[in-house]
């Protein structure tokens, strides 16, 4: 008989009239009506416990990594897959901060919004210097995943992201390494429909 065990990466998100599990290992995710939270004993997910439920009930679970098979080490999983990341010499991946100022304040933000300095066209300068060096030092490089991040890094679209898009892409086109663009945002600027151009 398989024992089994709640993921530790479960988060619950209530939305409307449902409950969200999201596995954040995984990625997967499992959607139910909040009339039907008790009937799937969430109350007992929550606990870690496994839920007095019904087999296919169960299986519907496993099949969505809410609970996997007790021998499996999620944290070992985390640390191999950091390990492969950081030996992956095809991906190089470099985060920008525009700024650190944001124009929310959400509670459970950690951000100090103290610095609202913004990054300079000094610093832009030094960005496409590191970038031409990377390239070429990582001769496997075939991505370049740039990410930008905050504070609200919109904030700094016209200033830094866009101009930092405009200036990599030919030079990555040119080395034939592909540019792979993230962005950690709260989407206000993208909802007051601000032009966005992402090359
Ligand atoms: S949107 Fe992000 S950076 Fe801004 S306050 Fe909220 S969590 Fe912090």
């Amino acid at each position: 008989m398989d024992f089994m065990k709640i993921s530790k990466y479960n988060v619950f998100i209530p939305y409307s009239n449902a409950l969200f599990i999201y596995n954040t290992l995984w990625n997967t995710v499992f959607v139910i009506k909040k009339d039907k939270v008790k009937i799937w004993g969430i109350e007992y997910i929550q606990k870690y416990e496994i839920p007095p439920i019904d087999a296919n009930a169960i299986n519907v679970l496993k099949e969505k990594k809410i609970i996997i098979p007790d021998h499996i080490d999620e944290l070992n999983l985390i640390q191999e897959k950091l390990s492969r990341a950081k030996l992956d010499e095809s991906r190089y991946t470099m985060i920008i901060v525009p700024i650190l100022k944001c124009n929310f304040r959400c509670w459970y933000c950690y951000e100090n919004h103290e610095h609202k300095r913004m990054m300079s066209a000094n610093d832009l300068e030094k960005i496409e210097l590191l970038v031409y060096k990377i390239i070429q030092t990582k001769n496997n490089l075939k991505t370049f995943d740039i990410q930008f991040f905050g504070g609200e890094p919109m904030i700094g679209y016209n200033k830094i992201v866009k101009p930092t898009l405009i200036f990599l892409k030919p030079i990555l086109d040119a080395a034939k390494i592909k540019m792979t663009v993230g962005i950690t945002t709260n989407g206000y600027f993208f909802y007051k429909g601000e032009s966005v151009f992402f090359a």
